[in-house]
């Protein structure tokens, strides 16, 4: 059985005249990891941020857990404890503790009691490999570890989806692994992900489906050894061919 867990219809979305989405539809499934890649521009970020509800769209639907999400009637902030977001930049709390960025959203957003929402943000820290650095402040860590700490954050709302935005993006090369490391270990447990990502590595490794996006398009999209060994687009072989 394949339960679709996001919908995505005919999206569009513009800013002023600048149209930069142009209707864009995909499902994903639960369980499902699907990369997004394509040149700088092209729309990614502003498609995942519409899924977050960052944006809204200016047409079509999407539809989560067989719900509308755009109609106004669903909270936007139990909507994200289902849909989490982990951004290039980090956005951690740099005047707090890693445990209490962890624990934070739990205990203000679910009123959960302090000690249990302990314990879970050390369960995730120790899943993230960052255990040791709970009672330290953001500023003493590295971008890695800074990145680990959000990928922790995102989980402790617990979410059925999360979307990456080039969460690799502003890390030093030599860091860029143990993110990678760690979001390939979420899919390997079953989590739902949609990563826009330049490493094409990590994707072709780790991505049940690839799109590629350009001009607010979805150009082409297929498996990884589709995308990657044999794509059809012409837009698709050169980008590859740019940054293979
Ligand atoms: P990508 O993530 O693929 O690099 P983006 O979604 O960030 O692409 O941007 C797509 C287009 O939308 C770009 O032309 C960008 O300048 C424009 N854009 C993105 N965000 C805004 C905004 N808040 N206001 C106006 N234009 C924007
Ligand atoms: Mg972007």
């Amino acid at each position: 059985m394949e339960e679709i867990m996001m919908s995505v219809k005919s999206i569009s979305k513009s800013y002023g005249s600048n149209l930069v989405l142009k209707d864009v539809s995909m499902d994903i499934k639960k369980g499902e990891v699907v990369c997004i890649i394509g040149p700088s521009g092209s729309g990614k970020s502003t498609f995942l941020r519409c899924l977050n509800l960052l944006e809204i769209p200016t047409a079509g639907d999407i539809i989560f857990q067989d719900q509308s999400i755009l109609n106004g009637k669903i909270r936007v902030n139990k909507y994200r404890q289902n849909v989490g977001m982990v951004f290039q930049g980090y956005y951690l709390f740099n005047l707090k503790k890693v445990i209490d960025n962890i624990t934070m959203a739990p205990r203000s957003l679910n009123k959960k009691k302090k000690e249990l929402a302990e314990k879970e943000a050390c369960e995730l820290l120790d899943k993230v490999g960052l255990l040791e650095k709970k009672d330290v402040y953001p500023s003493s860590l590295s971008g890695g570890q800074k990145q680990r700490v959000a990928i922790a954050r995102a989980l402790a709302m617990n979410p059925e989806l999360l979307l990456f935005d080039e969460p690799t993006s502003a890390l030093d090369p030599e860091l860029v692994g143990e993110v990678l490391k760690v979001i390939k270990k979420l899919a390997n447990d079953g989590m739902t992900m949609i990563v826009v990502t330049h490493e094409m590595g990590f994707a072709r490794d780790v991505a049940d489906r690839v799109i590629f996006m350009e001009g607010g398009y979805i150009v082409e999209q297929g498996t990884p050894k589709e995308i990657f060994e044999n794509p059809q687009n012409l837009r698709t072989q050169e980008f590859l061919a740019r940054i293979l």
